[in-house]
């Protein structure tokens, strides 16, 4: 069988400060830039915004989580009024999404400033949402053509996001190992990923200004997303995806909790992906990935996140007649166990 592999086209600036040739970079790409940010890099923002100077024609500061269409109609107006030769995109997948999704309807191109390690910013994918559906669409075009990693982007994460974001990117990473369309390069970037992560999450936790960890963690990410972009996701995503989108939970904070639990599920069935990980970080990865999951405040069961357990048997019923590809194929049962485990 023939894989076909997607590599966006993409010019990556690397290194601490390199927020700082943005201006440069949107003057490459006809300059009048609309800056579209996450609240929480409102500093960073503000920052950019001043450096950009005259180029800087308009500035949108509420992208929202999965990208409701709502939000890019208002955010579309501005791009009417103000015709701008390119999006600045700088905060989180929320960000770096609506910039995707006003791509998608002028052709702007993108220039994507990552704060989180979300890896939306090396990918074609677009989620958007619409009357409560979430539509998701992969195209080469949709992804930014300029990335730019600056690892103090990332160091106000709080310990929680910082955590959370990591496995969120891990989930992919993953994923991608045991991928119907996996190829050699993917298997580099995720054990690549999957051991930076491990490596230097604690550091960052404990001390999230640290540079020398914060930047290894985001070369992670962006190993993570480029594994995202490359490979079909399984079914740590499809669950994630449902739970998600029936209970309207938090996007990092869900694939943080179900991951230990998949990889428990998958990995038996994924002998290659194993021994890769096994390789990697030692005999047992699942406790290796569960144990960056300990110390954290917040939710840590589906009960705490506030799903309902009525709702996880419809749940089991609706990935399983529909699965996405998947090492261990499974039937309702099977899964509302799993599910059972994630909810207590
Ligand atoms: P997000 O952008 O919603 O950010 C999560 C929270 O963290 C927000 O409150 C944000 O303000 C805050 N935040 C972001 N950066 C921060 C920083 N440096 N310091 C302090 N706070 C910060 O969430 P996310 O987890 O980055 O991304 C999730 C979104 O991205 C979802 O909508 C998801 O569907 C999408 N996503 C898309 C892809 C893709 O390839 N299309 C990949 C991954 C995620």
């Amino acid at each position: 069988m023939t894989t076909v592999t997607r590599l966006p086209a993409c010019r990556v600036l690397i290194g601490p400060g390199a927020r700082h040739d943005i201006p440069a970079e949107a003057a490459l790409l006809g300059g009048r830039a609309l800056l579209v940010a996450t609240r929480s890099a409102g500093a960073a923002a503000d920052e950019l915004a001043g450096a950009l100077g005259d180029r800087l024609v308009a500035r949108f500061d509420g992208p929202v989580a999965h990208t409701p269409v709502e939000v890019t109609a208002r955010a579309m107006e501005l791009v009417r009024a103000r015709a701008p030769d390119l999006l600045v995109a700088i905060g989180g997948g929320s960000a770096i999404g609506l910039a995707k999704a006003i791509s998608a309807r002028t052709g702007l191109p993108q220039i994507a400033a990552p704060t989180t390690y979300a890896g939306s910013e090396v990918t074609g994918v677009l989620g958007e949402t619409e009357n409560g559906t979430k539509k998701t669409r992969r195209d080469p075009a949709l992804a930014p053509g300029t990335v730019v990693y600056d690892a103090e982007l990332t160091v106000g994460m709080p310990p929680g996001l910082t955590r959370t974001s990591a496995l969120n990117a891990l989930a992919h990473a993953v994923e991608a190992l045991w991928a119907p369309d996996a190829t050699a390069l993917t298997d580099a970037l995720a054990v690549e990923s999957f051991a930076l992560f491990l490596t230097h999450l604690p550091a960052a936790i404990a001390h999230g200004a640290d540079l020398g960890a914060r930047q290894p963690l985001q070369q992670a990410g962006w190993l993570a997303g480029l594994c995202l972009a490359q490979t079909t996701m399984g079914l740590h995503h499809q669950l994630a995806h449902a739970l998600g989108g029936t209970f309207d939970l938090p996007h990092a904070e869900l694939h943080a909790m179900l991951l230990p639990h998949v990889m428990a599920f998958n990995l038996p069935a994924a002998p290659a992906a194993a021994d890769r990980l096994t390789r990697a970080v030692g005999p047992d990865p699942v406790a290796a990935v569960r144990s960056l999951a300990q110390g954290y405040a917040g939710p840590r069961t589906l009960a705490e996140l506030g799903v309902p357990r009525a709702g996880l048997p419809a749940v089991a019923e609706r990935v399983a007649a529909n699965p996405y590809p998947n090492p261990r194929s499974f039937d309702a049962d099977e899964l509302l166990g799993l599910l059972e485990q994630a909810w207590s």
